[in-house]
């Protein structure tokens, strides 16, 4: 059975086996995900140095007995934010050129780093972050986890959701349900958008009160042991939707069957979103799908690879990916919908993450037309 401990030593080793093609004899790490994940420091604060034959951790006083606990495989530096230590800290690695993240670095992180001496600094676009895409068994079986409560809460909605109810307090019911089913937190703060608020792809819900006819995207995951799940379900609130709603329903859910009927392993990031895309914008409604159709999922919300007309030519999707298939279209005044299930990427295609049926009708029940029982 492998210890916590072999795994950061394995991801370390992965990391270090790039030193050659990133032309760098240590390499510098700062960013919270990169930084857990090849550590295991859950920590606010922290550098990475990592040399060929060293690994050093520097944080301040207030992670130095949970340093020394999660992140065995790093020597702990005791780092008292001055630039004495500072230099000590890199005179202790002895790396000449160090990478570093050019995505992540501060101004005035930089400007601390140019007072250290005899180090070149060489700016890196990707560190561990294609390394991180592909997920371990015990990554995928955590994000497994976080969808689960994800979907219990998303199940829900069609049972909570009443006329006159705000999308704020509708927003704040989900988050209390997946806190109590155990999310240690959420994995960005819950999209409740209705009517004409719908067609903002990110609406910050707000004292807008549901109503009958209204289109309703509800976006959000659950965040476990700091991996995260994304998942968004669009709902009618009415008995019958008009055919627009349908249309465009239906539309949507094609664009994404169309990527899941097809996905596997060796497709460029570019194909795969253009299976989705190519649907929409036959149907006259490219100009209303403005986002990527999906992400990689894990420590952070947003991560490599993006499914995107503008990812990296050379992007391509493997086997171990956790990624979310999310197509939508957002009419301006009108509303939007967007469907986004999980998944991981598996040798044959992929299995699903997401489990929540997708039901978007919530018809309006008697008496419902009052709002009272769920004012905040
Ligand atoms: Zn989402
Ligand atoms: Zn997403």
């Amino acid at each position: 059975m492998t210890s916590p401990t072999d795994v950061y030593q394995k991801r370390l080793a992965a990391v270090r086996q790039r030193f050659a093609e990133w032309e760098v004899d240590g390499l510098l790490i700062g960013s919270p995900s990169n930084r857990r994940w090849l550590s295991g420091l859950a920590g606010s604060a922290g550098q990475l140095l990592i040399t060929h034959d060293k690994a050093l951790l520097a944080t301040d006083f207030r992670y130095w007995q949970q340093a020394a606990a999660q992140a065995p495989a790093f020597t702990l530096f005791k780092h008292r934010r001055t630039d004495e230590d500072n230099a000590a800290f890199f005179a202790e690695a002895g790396a000449a050129i160090v990478g570093v993240e050019a995505e992540h670095v501060t101004l005035a992180e930089r400007a601390k780093l140019d007072k250290v001496e005899n180090v070149t600094w060489s700016p890196l676009k990707e560190t561990a972050e294609p390394l991180r895409s592909i997920k371990d068994t015990v990554e995928i079986e955590t994000i497994r986890a976080a969808a689960a409560i994800t979907d219990q809460a998303m199940a829900q909605v069609n049972h909570i959701v009443r006329p006159g109810m705000s999308e704020r307090a509708l927003a704040w019911e989900l988050e209390k349900m997946m806190r109590q089913l155990g999310a240690e937190g959420m994995a960005f703060d819950v999209i409740v958008a209705s009517g004409p608020n719908a067609a903002l792809p990110h609406h910050h819900p707000g004292e807008r009160q549901l109503q009958a006819g209204d289109a309703i995207i509800v976006d959000m995951g659950a965040r476990l042991d700091g991996y995260h799940s994304d998942m968004t379900r669009s709902f009618y609130l009415g008995d019958e939707p008009d055919e627009p709603y349908w249309s465009v329903y239906n539309l949507v859910q094609a664009a994404q069957t169309a990527v899941l009927d097809h996905i596997k392993p060796g497709m460029s990031a570019r194909a795969v979103d253009a299976l989705a895309r190519d649907i929409i914008t036959v149907s006259d409604h490219g100009d209303h799908f403005g986002h990527g159709l999906g992400h990689g999922v894990g420590l952070f919300i947003h991560e490599t690879p993006i499914l995107s007309p503008r990812a990296d030519e050379n992007e391509t999707i493997a086997a171990g990916m956790a990624l979310t298939i999310e197509p939508g279209i957002y009419i301006p005044g009108w509303g939007g919908v967007r469907i986004e299930d999980l998944i991981l990427v598996t040798e044959n295609g992929f299995d699903y993450l997401s489990h929540c049926p997708k039901t978007p009708i919530i018809p309006i029940k008697r008496g419902d037309s009052h709002s009272s029982h769920f004012a905040l």
